[in-house]
């Protein structure tokens, strides 16, 4: 190991932020000694990038991929480990950066055994944070780790809040691209098919954000995820619709200055900021061409056809366990409609009828985050249909 080089491991790694976070590696292979890479169970993906990367060890949190990984893995040394205690054992080896980048609540024991590590960790997972906002954000204060956040619009926030003082905040904005049913009516979103709602206009992304991006329940976890991170008071809080998705997000203080975060659509911008914070690093995205995207527009969000962002006002309002109830709905929901079980407009439908089912309690501990994330569950799979 250089003097310089620092270690890292990545939750998620076979996934899109993933992919881009290794690439960025790739680019810059003396500067990182990487330790654990993790997949669901994609093993032969997660085998390889290990090979490539000399990790020290690869899990697969589907134990039954154990295995395949194993196999894949022969002869090279590393070390090959599966199932949900072996994903937090891997995640709890000190190292300088995690990215959390798993999809959804399943990410959120391994990102809290890394915390608990303290070092930096890079926060792709907005589920884990919205389920478990009060309790991780404790965690971090309490192992003083650093949570720097690779979500663009909040890694937007992050750059734009330094060198100013939280109390001269009077708002921060939220970007939203309105995702591939922007302009849609009532009526199209009734017959909207997963193969639609995966194509996102601007970005690159895993099914599961897709989808959220086409229902806006995208937006609400990121306004959840921004009231843990920033914690200027949900009423400062707005979501504003920019079909370019060049403003990643924005934040205007009292003296009534704007500044924003622009940048290509491109995860690898705020994955590098993140990568090299406090300092900047090169990445193969090219300048910002403003005169060729000639055009920057804004439009407030429609809650009616698309009652995400309200819904997780709500349940953001009403605090304790209701953001793990909201977030746990729609992944069963996002799940069964990318399976063809229900319709997409179902999927705001469903989460809004497991919240209205819920008396507000205020989970203490990480089991108890989990144990309402998995009831929720329950609750939200028995309003399928029958197969
Ligand atoms: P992907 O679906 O592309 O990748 C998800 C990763 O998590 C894969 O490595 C997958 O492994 C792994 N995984 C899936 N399920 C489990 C599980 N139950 N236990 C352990 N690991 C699991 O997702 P994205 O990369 O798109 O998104 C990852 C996170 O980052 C999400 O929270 C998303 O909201 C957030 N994010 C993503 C952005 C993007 O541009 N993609 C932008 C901003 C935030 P396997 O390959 O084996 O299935």
């Amino acid at each position: 190991m250089t003097q310089e080089q620092r270690t890292i491991s990545i939750l998620g790694a076979t996934g899109s932020i993933g992919s881009s976070t290794l690439d960025l590696i790739r680019r810059n292979r003396d500067a990182w000694r990487v330790v654990a890479l993790t997949a669901n169970g994609n093993a032969v993906a997660l085998a390889k990038l290990a090979r490539e990367f000399s990790a020290e060890i690869a899990v697969v949190a589907d134990e039954a991929c154990l295995p395949e990984l194993r196999e894949a893995l022969a002869g090279s040394g590393i070390e090959a480990a599966g199932g949900a205690q072996a994903l937090v054992e891997a995640a709890a080896r000190g190292v300088d950066m995690t990215i959390a980048a798993i999809v959804g609540c399943a990410g959120l024991a391994p990102t809290m055994a890394a915390i608990e590590q303290g070092g930096l960790i890079g926060l792709a997972n907005k589920e884990a944070l919205v389920s478990a906002g009060g309790i991780m954000t404790a965690a971090v204060a309490q192992h003083g780790a650093t949570l720097l956040p690779v979500d663009s619009e909040h890694n937007a926030i992050f750059q734009c809040l330094q060198g100013n003082k939280a109390s001269h905040v009077r708002a921060i904005t939220l970007t939203a691209s309105g995702g591939p049913f922007r302009e849609w009516t009532a009526q199209q979103l009734a017959a909207a098919t997963p193969a639609q709602a995966v194509k996102h206009p601007n970005w690159s992304m895993g099914a599961k954000i897709s989808v959220d991006s086409a229902t806006m329940f995208n937006k609400g976890l990121e306004l959840i995820e921004a009231h843990y991170l920033f914690p200027v008071g949900l009423d400062r809080l707005r979501i504003v619709v920019h079909p370019q998705s060049i403003v990643h997000s924005m934040v205007e203080y009292q003296d009534g200055s704007t500044l924003a975060q622009l940048g290509p659509s491109d995860m690898r911008v705020p994955i590098a900021s993140v990568l090299a914070w406090p300092e900047r690093m090169e990445t193969p995205c090219g300048p910002l061409d403003l005169a060729a995207i000639g055009e920057l527009t804004f439009r407030a969000p429609d809650e009616v056809r698309f009652p995400a962002t309200r819904l997780a006002r709500e349940a953001a309002r009403a605090g304790g366990a209701m953001p793990a109830v909201l977030n746990a709905a729609n992944e069963v929901a996002v799940d069964a409609f990318l399976r063809g079980r229900i319709g997409f407009t179902r999927i705001a439908e469903d989460v809004e009828r497991v919240l209205a089912s819920y008396a507000p309690c205020a989970p203490a501990s990480l089991d108890e985050v989990l144990a309402v994330d998995a009831e929720a569950r329950q609750q939200a799979l028995g309003l399928m249909p029958c197969a």
